[in-house]
């Protein structure tokens, strides 16, 4: 059995300082549900001595039961100068009736003397004290040793110490904190070697990423024997952000022979980390590793032909490991030996040389030609196989559509209205809706007509839009190319469209979105009986 590393996460906490996020309380209670899903052992949510929106969130928590994770509330050792049990902020703590409790002091002597102006020696006693306070109420106490790699190599003796103290009061683990981000991963690793001789109990590790080096020495200080990893999902946090447990959990897991999850709980690291930056309202570059949308997508025929033969020629981990997938990006260069891969999962009869394999690429040439690219958009193409091998039974049909730009006077943006009518087996249903554009409109429109049919439609939104004018040769007027990104908080998938008009468009990139939404879910229930 492999050694347990405990994952304790701040995205609620740490994460919610970063630049753009702000978290509603009922966008907490769904972090903290999804991270308990997938078997965090801590989620630390929130300071409840300095924020009134955290204590109505500890309020609201306190009637839901949690399968796995230990919830952690966060604050400071007492002030200086008074008792534990005046101290306002550790009441308010002790009132979150949380399992757990992280608390940050002081290691470093420039910030206790300059910045929170008292005494080396009142300092110790403010961690000791506060750590066998929390315990004697039977807490699980992490003690966070702020800036802790500055002040090690500033006074060392004096680092330990504040350690010792924590120790001493009894914590149950000693985070330590590279609180500016500064410090090199093989000073991390020396560090922590040392630090681990002289102290009896587990080591954790909080790092945040200002020289890009969080992840690495975060896996640094594991490999130096520390054995709960702090960080925030996604790597959200002040400045450049914190550590990212969506990449340090697989490492740990896949690579360094550590246990942190269940392997099923692993597998739902992407789909969880495509819920989280929903939830917490940030864009997926795609490029995030292992649960990016790019993570595993190859492109040009050489590489495409090698992952076909053996994935692991252009993967370091299987994608199915980490709820990810792979992907055969569609361009002119790929050929048919991609195109193959994406027909064989519609009919696996068929083959390179099959009349409906030619049929397919002509048609895919004939529309690359019309200004399509299907790069990134992979669900176009699988609709368009679908259609040209007459297994395609379409959801709906759209009878007819109308926008209605208004301009008004006031400072508010120009809005627009749609009308869309639909028919689904004979039944026609008309409706109507307004948005900031006419493209959106017509996205609320047509998805309130197609919900009356299946309900399901109302989990998708739309998460990225992009318009290119394409260069026309021809003396006719020039073409956009619409791309859709859209999502269900599970995946996330692309549609292309392309015409003389934006709106024509749109809708036909809109409509095969919908089309992949409903087909996909289909596929998934299938699977299931
Ligand atoms: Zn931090």
């Amino acid at each position: 059995m492999s050694e347990k590393i405990l994952v304790f996460d701040s995205t609620l906490r740490d994460g919610a300082q970063a630049e753009g996020i702000s978290f509603s309380v009922e966008d907490k209670i769904r972090v903290v549900e999804t991270l308990d899903k997938m078997g965090i052992d801590y989620i630390e949510a929130g300071n409840p001595g300095s924020n009134p929106k955290d204590i109505e969130f500890f309020n609201r928590i306190k009637g839901i039961r949690l399968n796995h994770a230990k919830l952690v509330a966060f604050g400071s050792t007492r002030r200086g100068g008074i008792a534990v049990e005046d101290d306002a902020n550790l009441k308010a703590i002790l009132e979150t009736e949380t399992p757990g409790v992280a608390i940050f002091g002081k290691s470093w002597t420039f910030h206790i003397t300059d910045i929170i102006k008292t005494t080396l020696a009142e300092n110790l006693k403010m961690i000791e004290e506060t750590m066998a306070y929390l315990k004697a109420q039977g807490k699980d106490v992490t003690f966070d040793a702020e800036h802790f790699f500055d002040g090690y190599k500033n006074d060392p003796a004096y680092a330990i110490e504040a350690l010792l103290a924590a120790q001493e009061g009894g914590a149950d683990c000693l985070a330590l904190c590279d609180t500016n981000g500064g410090t090199l991963p093989y000073e991390i690793q020396e560090i922590v070697t040392d630090v681990r001789q002289k102290l009896r109990i587990p080591l954790g590790i909080h790092c945040h990423n200002d020289s890009g080096l969080a992840v690495a020495n975060s896996l640094m200080a594991v490999h130096a024997g520390a054995r709960q990893v702090q960080g925030t999902f996604l790597g959200y946090g002040e400045r450049c952000g914190n550590a990212n447990l969506a990449t340090i959990i697989p490492n740990l897991q896949l690579k360094m022979g550590f246990h942190c999850l269940a392997d099923a709980e692993l597998q739902k690291l992407t789909s969880s980390a495509i819920r989280i930056a929903e939830i917490s309202n940030y864009a997926l570059t795609g490029r995030e590793p292992f649960v990016g949308k790019s993570a595993f997508a190859h492109k040009g025929g050489m590489h495409i032909d090698a992952v076909m033969k053996n994935p692991a020629s252009f993967e370091h981990v299987s994608p199915e490991a980490v709820g990810n997938e792979r992907r055969i990006l569609m361009s002119e260069v790929s050929g048919r030996s991609t195109i193959i891969q994406l027909i064989n999962e519609v009919d696996p009869s068929l083959t390179k040389k099959s009349d409906e394999t030619t049929r397919v690429m002509d048609r895919i040439k004939e529309l690359e030609y019309q200004g399509y690219q299907f790069e990134g958009a992979e669900s176009s193409v699988k609709l368009l196989i679908r259609k040209e091998l007459g297994m395609h039974k379409p959801f709906f049909t759209l009878e007819d559509f109308k926008t209605i730009g208004e301009q008004t006077h006031t400072k508010e943006a120009l809005s627009s209205s749609a009308v869309v009518k639909i028919n689904v087996d004979g039944q026609s249903e008309i409706n109507a809706a307004e948005g900031d554009g006419p493209v959106n409109a017509l996205d609320k429109a047509l998805r309130k007509a197609l919900e009356v049919f299946y309900p399901k439609i109302s989990e998708v939104r739309l998460t990225d839009f992009k318009v290119r004018v394409i260069d026309s040769k021809s003396a006719t007027a020039s073409k956009v190319r619409v791309l859709i990104e859209s999502s269900d908080g599970v995946d996330i998938w692309t549609n292309v469209g392309v015409s003389t008009d934006i709106i024509e468009a749109s809708l036909i990139a809109l409509i095969d979105s919908i089309e992949y939404k409903l087909l996909s879910d289909e596929e998934r229930e299938q699977q299931k009986h």
